[in-house]
């Protein structure tokens, strides 16, 4: 693999700096993305080519950053892109759609696919050892195509986290360094070791800091599936969870990508923003018709959204208010009901930011920004398993019953005498 010809290009300045561990341009600070001879792919390219391939993220091999050599050993992504009637009737579209990436391969969450190009590059710059700052998904992923890989790997991670998140990381034998801090803290640290090698040490392959271009482009692939999944078609509208920002931005990436090279044909779509209130830095500023990003202190049970200082925030925003879309957020107790509404009406159990997407896009269709006869596609990014701890109080523990048929008649009886309306009650109440 590694067929096709990319390097590392400034945002802003627009200076190209070949292929190498670095995510900021040393002329101007700007952040560096990776640009490609879109020419020169043209001609090799095609549907029937992707098509032709095993449905994983590798079928879009000469849209990513691989260097040449590369032999992928996972099949990650490609995961199901279903119609969503019975959440689409209850949150009022007619052309839902949810792209589940709750199921994504190896670890269960869309960060499968950066980490899968990050490691792929940090092989081939000669790392041994791999790390990153994390929410928790990205820790759980980097932990795990480590080991696959023979990677070393050292993990970064908030002291609050989710304790499913801090055990699906431990278990794969990597290093874990908790902080006392928020994300912002543990990613300026992270920042400070990338840039000073430890000595002796020929330096660490951050995913997400020197990285963070590779890391970045996995994320396209979600745009590519989708389309491809679409019958070669966009949607009207997509809905996605923001952190850093980074996922939005290279979902319009893939877009202008498959419009460019003439896979799809041209169409508007418009980019929908999800966040939690309580960590709501991109949501904020659109809301206020801002340009400016005002950095927050996270305080919310969506962890794996918890980032304040946004490290793509403007792009974000940017492609956001270009698209003609918009973005919201909502409270913890919109983010349970969210993942309850969707587990119930569709059998597909999210983590928190899942639950975000949902009562964002709830909010997105009350305000008419999303109309019920377009297609919507909701980014549903990450597993449920990982974050029971938000439900722990939504159920009771039923009392145990012998095994025989009179006390279940009972128990029945009992239940067909209690509950009904006040338990539906609770369970609608955030969304009144
Ligand atoms: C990291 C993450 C996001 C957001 O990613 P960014 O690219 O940082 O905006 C969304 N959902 C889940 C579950 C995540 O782990
Ligand atoms: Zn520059």
């Amino acid at each position: 693999m590694g067929t096709s010809t990319y390097e590392l290009r400034c945002r802003e300045c627009g200076k190209t700096w070949g292929n190498q561990p670095r995510s900021i341009c040393e002329d101007c600070f700007s952040p560096l993305e990776i640009t490609y001879d879109y020419d020169s792919l043209r001609p090799r390219i095609s549907r029937e080519l992707f098509a032709s391939r095993a449905p994983n993220i590798w079928r879009y091999r000469e849209l990513l950053p691989l260097p040449a050599g590369f032999q992928p050993s996972l099949p990650v992504g490609f995961t199901p892109l279903v119609g969503a009637p019975r959440l689409g009737a209850k949150i009022g579209s007619r052309r839902l759609l949810i792209k589940n990436d709750a199921v994504c391969l190896p670890t269960l969450s869309f960060k499968d696919r950066v980490v899968a190009v990050a490691l792929a590059n940090a092989r081939s710059f000669g790392f041994d050892t791999v790390a990153c700052s994390s929410t928790g998904n990205l820790a759980n992923s980097v932990a795990a195509q480590a080991a696959r890989e023979g990677l070393k790997a050292w993990i970064f991670i908030p002291s609050d986290l989710e304790p499913a998140k801090i055990l699906g990381t431990q278990v794969f034998g990597a290093e874990l360094v908790r902080i006392n801090g928020s994300y912002d803290h543990v990613n300026r640290l992270c920042s400070q070791i990338a840039d000073e090698p430890l000595s002796g040490e020929r330096g660490w392959g951050f995913v997400n800091v020197n990285l963070r271009p590779y890391y970045a482009e996995g994320s396209k692939t979600v745009g590519y599936e989708i389309a491809e999944q679409l019958g070669w078609r966009l949607p009207d509208n997509i809905v996605v969870p923001m952190a850093g920002g980074s996922l939005i931005t290279k979902i319009k990436k893939a877009f202008d990508e498959l419009i460019l090279l003439g896979l799809v044909d041209p169409k508007p779509v418009k980019f929908f923003g999800a966040q939690a209130s309580g960590c709501s830095p991109i949501s904020t500023a659109i809301k206020q018709y801002s340009s400016e990003i005002e950095p927050q202190r996270p305080k919310t049970i969506a962890r794996s959204l918890a980032i304040g200082n946004p490290a793509d925030g403007h792009y974000a925003l940017r492609a956001i208010t270009k698209s003609g879309g918009w973005a919201e957020d909502v409270s913890d107790p919109e983010v349970v009901s969210g993942i309850q509404l969707l587990a119930e009406a569709e059998g597909i159990f999210t983590e928190t930011a899942g639950g975000v997407t949902v009562g964002t896009a709830r909010k997105l269709i009350q305000q008419d920004r999303i109309l019920p006869d377009e297609t919507t596609v909701l980014c549903i990014t990450g597993n449920g398993l990982k974050t029971t701890d938000v439900l722990a109080d939504q159920y009771q523990a039923e009392t145990p019953i012998a095994p025989k048929l009179a006390e279940f008649e009972a128990y029945l009886a009992a239940k067909a005498g209690a509950l009904p309306a006040a338990v539906a009650a609770a369970s609608t109440a955030a969304f009144a």
